[in-house]
């Protein structure tokens, strides 16, 4: 399952930033994900939780931000956001476009870590 692979990849990199600033707990990752990225929300989900076991993303939450697809129409002269990925048209003219502005993302976009609290004697 290739979207597992690349939970993999991300479970790496947040474990790597954790330990960068000196450790912590995750407590989510939020992803960017494109209509056009190929992959499936669901198998993300589920990998997830596999992968995550026995890191300090354990028990964190994945957030999957929905990344539509943009297209630059020449007619137009301007981008315009797909509705869906069926047909890559213009939704204002209807001219096909080829010119993907966005849509092919897959990017961690932020992590949130709960960094322990140094612990001071009550007295
Ligand atoms: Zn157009």
């Amino acid at each position: 399952m290739h979207e597992l692979s690349i939970i993999y990849s991300v479970v790496s990199t947040v474990t790597k930033a954790v330990a960068d600033q000196g450790g912590g707990q995750v407590i989510s990752v939020r992803l960017r994900v494109g209509a056009l990225a190929g992959v499936e929300r669901d198998s993300l989900l589920f990998g997830y939780d596999l992968a995550t076991q026995g890191t300090p993303l354990a028990g964190s939450v994945l957030e999957i931000e929905d990344v539509p697809v943009r297209i630059y129409c020449s007619s137009c002269a301007c981008e315009q956001t797909l509705v869906g990925v069926q047909s890559f048209r213009c939704p204002v003219c209807g001219r096909p476009s080829g010119d993907f502005r966005s849509g092919r993302e897959l990017a961690i976009e932020s992590v949130e870590i709960e960094t322990p609290q140094s612990e001071q004697a009550p007295c």
